[in-house]
This record gives structure tokens, sequence and C-alpha cells, in this order.
């Protein structure tokens, strides 16, 4: 049998005990007959916990130090787990994600993975171990510890798996698959049990949390399938995203709220977006904001969620010529197929959001998402509603 590689999020290795839960879920795929690849996160609340331990020492951290901070989270869960691996009899070993040849852009906070040379993890499956990695970093061509972003763990498995040439990524959670929208949100939602790459990217960019942005890319460039499943609980399918998918025929997939944004604009219509703009992005963890330009203006969403120094960030803008900062506004995105044919969605969103007082600052429409601008602080409320509009639960019998 080939190669699986397994990624437990932060909340599935929280707990020592839970490690061990972990350990002997790794043990059970090895005993199924797999070379298993096991990629961490940081313990529970780690990430965030170091987060503000940095802001307390400093408003704005150094981003290169930062990274020498952060990728010590994943760096405790993969000794961790290695322990409890051999407590159970099995021989396994564990690599930081420098020493598993993930090299990335020298992009502090914020990197992307440039490419995989997984030699010393090939030679841990070679002795038949249990090979354990620390998600979330690599490191730069310049020998610079690096981290990929929040939720940046996923990434680091979909990339090995192509790397290994491994047969699928099991992306292992607390919640047993995609749902039809954040089921903490909506208590209604639905797992889907497949997914297109085209959809799960467009509801991983706009905002859920459930498989990482840039994972999804590589996904799909490296035609890896990902089996979202639950960390605990019997071995349910969960959501498999792979390309095609087929089984997802409803026009409407699923709805989710952005966690958070930035929102530049022009100060006065009718201005371009400044140069210096994209720099700027750049040097504040800010490189996967998207900017859409049209006849009269433009608007970058800019996830708040690696903008580490918010005060530091808005003063660079400020110091921009001719642009202003929002911050009350959130994007709620319906994810779907053929949203531009008729009969019109619109109409129905429009409605469903008015009912519950939600006012729309904007909207984007496409084949693949339909998309609102709206007061951050009414964003679940919008969620809940859309997705009573164009998800209704089936009849029952
Ligand atoms: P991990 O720590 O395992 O990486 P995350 O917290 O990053 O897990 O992602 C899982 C969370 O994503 C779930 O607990 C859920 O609240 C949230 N989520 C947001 N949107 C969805 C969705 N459409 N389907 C399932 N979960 C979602
Ligand atoms: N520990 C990192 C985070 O909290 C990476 C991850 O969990 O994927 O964002
Ligand atoms: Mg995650």
């Amino acid at each position: 049998m080939g190669i699986v590689v397994q990624k437990y999020g932060g909340s599935s290795v929280a707990t020592p005990e839970k490690i061990r839960g972990v350990a002997r879920r790794v043990v059970e795929t090895r005993r199924q007959g797999h070379a298993v690849v096991v990629v961490v996160s940081a313990m529970g609340n780690t990430t965030n916990e170091l987060l503000a331990l940095a802001s307390s020492v400093s408003p704005n951290p150094e981003r290169r130090e930062l990274d020498m901070l952060l990728t010590v989270g994943e760096r405790i869960s993969m000794a961790l787990l290695s322990m409890a691996i051999h407590d159970l009899g099995y021989p396994a070993v564990s690599f930081t994600g420098s020493q598993s040849g993930i090299i990335t852009t020298d992009n502090h906070t914020n990197a992307r993975i440039i490419r995989v040379t997984p030699t010393r993890i090939q030679q841990g499956l070679e002795h038949g171990r249990v090979v354990i990695v620390a998600g979330f970093q690599g490191v730069s061509e310049r020998l610079e510890i690096t981290s990929l972003g929040r939720g940046g763990s996923d990434t680091t498995a979909v990339a090995l798996a192509a790397a290994l040439g491994a047969d699928y990524a099991e992306i292992c959670s607390d919640v047993d698959g995609v749902y039809s929208a954040d089921p903490r949100v909506v208590p209604e939602a639905r797992r889907i049990d497949a997914l297109t790459y085209d959809q799960m990217q467009v509801l991983a960019d706009a905002g859920a949390k459930v498989l990482n942005a840039e994972a999804v890319e590589w996904a799909r460039r490296e035609g890896i399938e990902v089996r979202c499943v639950a960390t605990q609980g019997d071995r349910a399918p969960g959501t498999r995203v792979r390309a095609g998918g087929g089984l997802q025929r409803a026009r409407v997939v699923a709805v989710t709220a952005h966690p958070g944004l930035f929102l530049l604009e022009p100060s006065r219509p009718g201005r371009a977006a400044p140069p210096e703009l994209s720099a700027t992005l750049v040097a504040h963890g800010a490189a996967d904001a998207q900017v859409f330009e049209w006849t009269g203006g433009w608007t970058a969403l800019v996830p708040r969620q690696n903008v580490h120094g918010e005060a530091a960030f808005r003063d660079a803008v400020a110091a921009l010529d001719g642009v202003d900062v929002r911050e009350d506004l959130t994007l709620v995105t319906v994810v779907g197929r053929a949203l531009t044919s008729s009969p019109s969605l619109l109409p129905p969103a429009r409605a469903a959001l008015e009912g519950v007082g939600v006012r729309v600052a904007g909207q984007l429409l496409d084949a693949g998402r339909l998309a609102f601008l709206v007061d951050a602080t009414r964003a679940h409320a919008a969620v809940a509603a859309l997705h009573a509009a164009l998800l209704p639960a089936p009849a029952a019998d």
C-alpha cells in the first residue's frame, strides 16, 4: 500500500490525552499497511498564546523573530506525538519543516512553499518509521525559518502529499467534514460528501476555516485528493475534495463569512491604487489580499489574520496617498455553480438579508460565488439567513 499523509489540527492535539489518542489513530493506519506521514499543528491555542506573548513585548513584532517564536508551537506537538507513537511500540521520528525540505519564499509570517525536497522523510519511511512533520513552517533559500500564515499546516500536508506521491491527504479536525456552513454558526448545516477543487477554493478564499486556501491550490495543481474527516469517532468518509467532484449537483453548495478583513479603498472616487500598495501589503503579512478593480474604483480585501501589528499596518496605509481603511465590514459568500444563470439568486438573497435587517454595502456575482459586503457584527446573522433561504432543509418524508 502507498503513502498516506494525515494532518492533525490544534484541537486534535490540544492535551496529552488527545496526543495519545492521535498516536493510536496513526498506528491503526500504519497497521492497515500504509506508510504514514503525519503533519501536526501546535497544541490547542498555542499559536494565539505565542502571538499574545509577542505583542506583550513588542506592539509591532519583528516578523523574522515572530517566525522563530511561532514555529516552536508545532515543534512541541511533533516531539510529543513521536514519543507517544514510540510508546505504542512503533518506530517514529519527528522533523521540523526545514529538516523536511520545505523550501519557502522569505516573506516572514506568510511565506509560500516553493518546493519540497523530502529526502529525510523518504529515508525515515524506508526505515519503516512513522514520520511526523511540524506543520505551518519551512525554510527560505537564505536559510531563514519561515511560517506559512494562519492555518498553514493544511498546506504543509498537501504539499508533502504531492512531493511524496501520496495516495491522498487526510485533514483530521474537530469537524467531520466540510459543511454547507460553519456548523458552529448554522446548526442546520449539512455535511457535503464531495466538492470540486474549484468549489473548495472559493469557499476557502471566502474564509471558511475548515481548509486553508493555499492547501486547496496545491491540491488542485498537483491533483491530490483531500479528505476532510474527524479525528475522533469512527472513521466516517467525511468530505472528499477532488477533480470533477461529480457528486455535488446542487446549484448552491455553501455559505460562509470571512472571519475578519481590513477593507482598503480610494479616499476619493476615481483614484487609482497607489503603486506602493502591493509592497505595503506584502511587508505587513497581507500578500494574500484580494484586490478588485473596476471602472472608477478599486477595493482591496485584506485578511486580518496574518497582519501582526495592526496599528503599524494602519499607519503604513495612512502614509499611502489617497487610501482609506475600513474595519466595519466583512464579506459573506454564497458558493455554488452557474450562479449567473437564470433564475437569478440575487432577489431571494437580498430579501433574506433585508429580512434580518442586514444592509448590503457592496456585492459581487460570478459563476462560482455571490458575495456581499455586510456589517461585520452581523456576518453570522447574514450567513444564517442566506443558508435558510438558499439551502433550505429537504422536505421531510
Ligand atoms: P484545525 O485546528 O483542525 O485546523 P480549524 O479550526 O482550522 O481546525 O478548522 C475547523 C473549523 O472550521 C471547524 O471547527 C468549524 O467551526 C470551522 N468551519 C468554518 N466553515 C466551515 C464549514 N463550511 N464546514 C466545516 N467547518 C467549518
Ligand atoms: N498553528 C497554526 C495556526 O494556529 C497553523 C495551523 O494550525 O495550521 O494557525
Ligand atoms: Mg486549520
